[in-house]
């Protein structure tokens, strides 16, 4: 039996994750659950799921916890120490799946034990991509992408050599705003944003796809995972989100991923791994499928793609700066306090304001420098929002 632990298990992929673990129950032991705030969830999920150990990020969610799981016999606990010393239980197999930066820690905790990683969170290898790579070298611990199109792309590339590598091209849904005018986007609003036209996913990373930030992220993501150089990495919007990135060989020839909509694909492929299991998604119906549609993404409509592009190119700790800034940007647009298209302008403003104070060399540094590079971008990004409202 494979004993697996998930890190943000109340989100939506936690929450995929623990359906495809449902209907294969004797398989797998689950050790670890932890969630933040949804404790109602945790404690379900907990008991159904016979966790050995629940924990909520948060000290004040603790007694909650505790009432909802007297007499179960999971143990509880809470807190950002409570989850790196749940990464340091003996697990076959961790899903890295809470949002944003506060997921970098316990994923980089896991490696050090070996354990493989089934990585959703993409802000650990934007923010500290070389590190965790090389992490995850120095423990033997392999990591697996969860990232539905860096599923699509590792599975391209079972049994290929990445030096034949000519492209690899990840697809975008365009998000919420696809087909708005420009001019109207400034004045989109979160309910506008928040709403996905194909996949159903967290609150952020819905909005993220409207503004294509999670694109940006994902181009980044691509870039250190499978360790290729940017000029190979394209974008192209395709509405249906049935195809899910294509690798493209130097002979010509392209590799397509291709399934429906759904995030359980990506994990189960990364659950069951390095075998296929079956996992209930709905098939496709080809004589259904009207047409597929792809069009060159417009940097005008989101900024956030060029911006990818120049952190990758400046490089070192710029991803870290570009998430953090993007984070503060995106809770800035949910607390109404920007617009929609000053995410993208904050992020930028932060990025040219940190460039010449982040150090050189990010191999040779360890996760305290991209989590105190993460800080200082917080803050500047806040800095920079509050003197706009001003
Ligand atoms: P959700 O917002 O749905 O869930 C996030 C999880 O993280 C929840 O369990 C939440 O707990 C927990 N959490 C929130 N804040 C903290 C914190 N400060 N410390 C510890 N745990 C916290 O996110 P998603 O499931 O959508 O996304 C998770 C990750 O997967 C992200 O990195 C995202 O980019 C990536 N991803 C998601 C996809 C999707 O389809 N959703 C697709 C590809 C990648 P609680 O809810 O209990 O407060």
């Amino acid at each position: 039996m494979r004993r697996i632990s998930i890190f943000g298990a109340t989100g939506s992929i936690g929450q995929s994750a623990l359906d495809l673990i449902g209907r294969n129950r004797g398989a797998y032991q689950v050790v670890a659950l932890t969630g933040g705030r949804n404790v109602a969830q945790l404690a379900k999920d907990a008991r159904q799921f016979d966790a050995e150990i629940a924990v909520t990020a948060f000290d004040e969610c603790l007694d909650d916890l505790q009432s909802a799981l007297a007499g179960s016999g999971v143990r509880v606990a809470a807190g950002q120490a409570a989850l790196l010393e749940a990464a340091d239980i003996q697990a076959d197999w961790i899903l890295s799946a809470i949002v944003g930066a506060a997921g970098l820690a316990p994923g980089f905790r896991a490696l050090r034990h070996g354990t493989t990683l089934a990585l959703a969170n993409k802000e650990s290898l934007v923010a500290a991509g070389p590190i965790l790579l090389s992490e995850a070298k120095r423990y033997g611990a392999r990591i697996l992408p969860v990232d539905s199109e860096h599923s699509a792309i590792f599975q391209a590339l079972v049994g290929e050599d990445i030096s034949t590598v000519e492209r690899i091209i990840i697809t975008a849904s365009g998000g919420a705003f696809r087909d708005w005018p420009i001019d109207k986007l400034a004045g989109a609003t979160l309910a506008q944003a928040q709403t996905h036209p194909n996949w159903d996913m967290g609150q952020r990373i819905t909005i993220d796809s409207a503004s294509m930030f999670n694109k940006a992220l994902e181009v980044i993501e691509t870039k250190e995972y499978f360790e290729i150089s940017p000029d190979k990495i394209e974008v192209i919007i395709h509405p249906q989100s049935l195809v899910h990135a294509m690798v493209g060989f130097k002979d010509g020839g392209i590799m397509a991923h291709l399934g429906a909509a759904d995030m359980r694909h990506a994990i189960g492929y990364a659950l069951f791994w390095p075998d296929r299991g079956h996992i209930p998604v709905e098939r496709l119906d080809f004589a259904k499928i009207v047409q597929l549609q792809f069009r060159a993404p417009d940097d005008q409509r989101w900024p956030a793609l060029r911006l990818a592009r120049e952190v990758i190119a400046a490089g070192g700790f710029n991803g870290a700066v570009f998430n953090a800034a993007k984070e503060t940007a995106l809770d800035g647009f949910i607390d109404g306090r920007i617009g929609f298209m000053d995410m993208a302008q904050i992020v930028e403003e932060t990025l040219i304001q940190l460039s010449g104070d982040l150090p050189n060399n990010i191999v040779d540094s360890g996760l305290e420098t991209v989590l105190e590079i993460d800080q200082m971008s917080r803050q500047r990004a806040a800095k920079i929002i509050g003197a706009r409202q001003a």
